[in-house]
């Protein structure tokens, strides 16, 4: 079969593209390198909705994440993702940073972003208790929140399989032609697909794919932020996203709730060698700890429980990159996406269909298209009434399997089964947040492998944390 469209890269923006896609009479099939999606930054950044002061004027981060924000917040609830409007503020220390708020607020104003405010070092201690005496001022953005970034690509690949597009996993993209306005790619394991356009939504690797298509004439430049996550019982630390002013390298290291209520500090930003290098390093959670203590020094590091690094496709413009080739046609630029990615992804998503549109592609609408998503019935989120009710009629959600976070057997199942299916552990973990508690899946992880083994029928000890080599179990014993 040639597809209309193949789109490399199942993060966020190559999810949130196929389900745009959908919405029309296109066949489109998704290529992602890793065993799951949300592999890449999609799965490691600060979740925030960004009000859209930051961005350069006249930019198209300026315009897609302002564009994005009212976007973003719609689309979570058709996909039933859960998000917090709870706004942002950047604080500022003296005078000096103080100017640099009045500079954010104009340019924010500039950009369309509404009911900003700013406000004394008095006044924002009244909205967020926790922040330093030192703090002299501040900036409040009331449109901005907090998402979990790996349950909206999840949803979002999720919503786009449901309506007919395809998801290709273990696809590692080496080779890719162009022939008469059709596209052969090939992957390392010598699997083919053709399509008629390919959009390049690989992220921090998007420059490697532009070059096999013969036109690299872009650099990503990988830029880690390490970040440390604190127990629930600190999740109301701050109500609010709190930032410190931004610096040429990028927002700075921000104190946040989570959706699910932790407590989220970092993320630092440090150009790496490659794309794949999401080590955390000691000077890094370093710099995050004085960092976030300096705006919030009640913060309790004493309960941290995990600790990642997400790597941000940066190129040396500082803008996103989203164009037709002039060098190969019908392949798309969707390159460059770092920061407001998240936050703009379905405008992204939208700009990139307009793209195709005008690159002779042919969108005529889908009837069928449904673009909700199904809720899944997470046992600890039910009133005890529903539960009762609930585990009548399906017994395995009365099986409680991650005990730190509630998590019963029926929705494990759910995650394995439904689009996009789960087929490792961190699958699971992405999906259903068994394992992300405080002891870390130290108790629920065989468990875990035995539903993932008789779900996919295959021998216990060949289950994956993450897919290839990744074996949990070196034997049978
Ligand atoms: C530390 C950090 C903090 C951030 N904080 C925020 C924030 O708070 N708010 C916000 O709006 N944005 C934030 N961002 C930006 C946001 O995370 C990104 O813009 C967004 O996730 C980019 O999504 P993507 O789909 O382009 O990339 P990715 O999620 O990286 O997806 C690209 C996919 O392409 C796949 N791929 C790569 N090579 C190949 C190949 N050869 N063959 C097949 N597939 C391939 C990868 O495996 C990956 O799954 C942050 C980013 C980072 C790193």
């Amino acid at each position: 079969m040639i597809y209309d469209v193949l789109i490399a890269g199942a993060g966020v923006i190559g999810g949130m593209l196929a389900r745009e896609m959908t919405k029309y009479r296109v066949s489109v099939c998704l290529l992602e390198k890793e065993n799951d999606v949300a592999c890449g930054a999609s799965k490691a950044n600060s979740g925030i909705i960004h009000g859209g002061f930051d961005p350069e004027p006249g930019t198209l981060k300026a315009r897609l994440n302002v564009e994005g924000v009212s976007l973003l917040y719609e689309a979570a609830r058709q996909l039933h993702v859960p998000y917090r409007n709870n706004g942002s503020i950047v604080v500022a220390f003296g005078k000096a940073e103080e100017q640099v708020l009045d500079t954010l607020y104009q340019r924010g104003r500039i950009n369309g972003v509404e009911e900003m405010k700013l406000l004394s070092g008095e006044e924002v201690r009244r909205l967020e208790p926790s922040l330093s005496g030192e703090v002299t001022g501040a900036l409040l953005v009331p449109s901005a929140g907090i998402i979990c970034p790996y349950a909206l690509t999840i949803a979002a690949v999720g919503n786009a399989m449901d309506n007919g597009a395809a998801l290709k996993r273990n696809f590692d993209i080496t080779e890719i032609e162009e022939n008469n306005h059709v596209f052969t790619v090939t992957a390392a394991d010598g699997r083919r697909v053709q399509g008629r356009y390919f959009v390049n939504c690989a992220g921090a690797c998007a420059g490697r794919i532009a070059a096999l298509a013969g036109d690299g004439f872009f650099d990503i430049i990988p830029r880690a932020g390490e970040y440390l996550l604190l127990d629930k019982s600190e999740g109301k630390t701050v109500s609010h996203t709190v930032f410190h002013t931004p610096t040429k390298n990028g927002k700075g290291v921000l104190v946040a709730p989570t959706v699910d209520g932790n407590l989220l500090t970092g993320p630092t930003a440090a150009v790496v060698d490659t794309p794949e290098d999401t080590r955390t390093t000691p000077q890094g959670l370093e710099t995050v700890m004085r960092l976030a203590a300096k705006g919030v020094p009640s913060i309790n590091f004493r309960k941290v429980i995990t600790s990642f690094c997400g790597v941000r496709a940066s190129e040396q413009n500082g803008d996103f990159i989203i164009e037709a080739s002039t060098r190969v046609n019908g392949f798309i630029h969707v390159a460059a996406i770092d920061s407001p990615g998240l936050s703009s992804c379905v405008a992204i998503a939208r700009c990139t269909a307009d793209i195709l549109r005008r690159c002779g592609l042919i969108l005529e609408e889908n009837p069928s298209w449904n673009g909700s998503r199904e809720d899944t019935r997470a046992y600890r989120s039910m009133d005890e009434q529903e539960k009762e009710i609930y585990i009548k009629q399906h017994p395995e959600y009365g099986r409680i399997v991650c005990r730190c976070e509630t998590v019963s057997e029926g929705e494990i199942v759910d995650a394995i089964r439904r689009n996009p299916p789960a087929f490792d552990v961190d699958g699971v973990k992405r999906r259903t947040r068994s394992g992300m508690g405080r002891c870390q899946g130290g108790f629920c992880l065989p468990y875990i492998m035995r539903l993932i083994a008789e779900e996919n029928g295959i021998p216990f000890e060949q289950v994956t944390k993450k897919g290839g080599q990744s074996f949990l179990l070196a034997g049978g014993r």
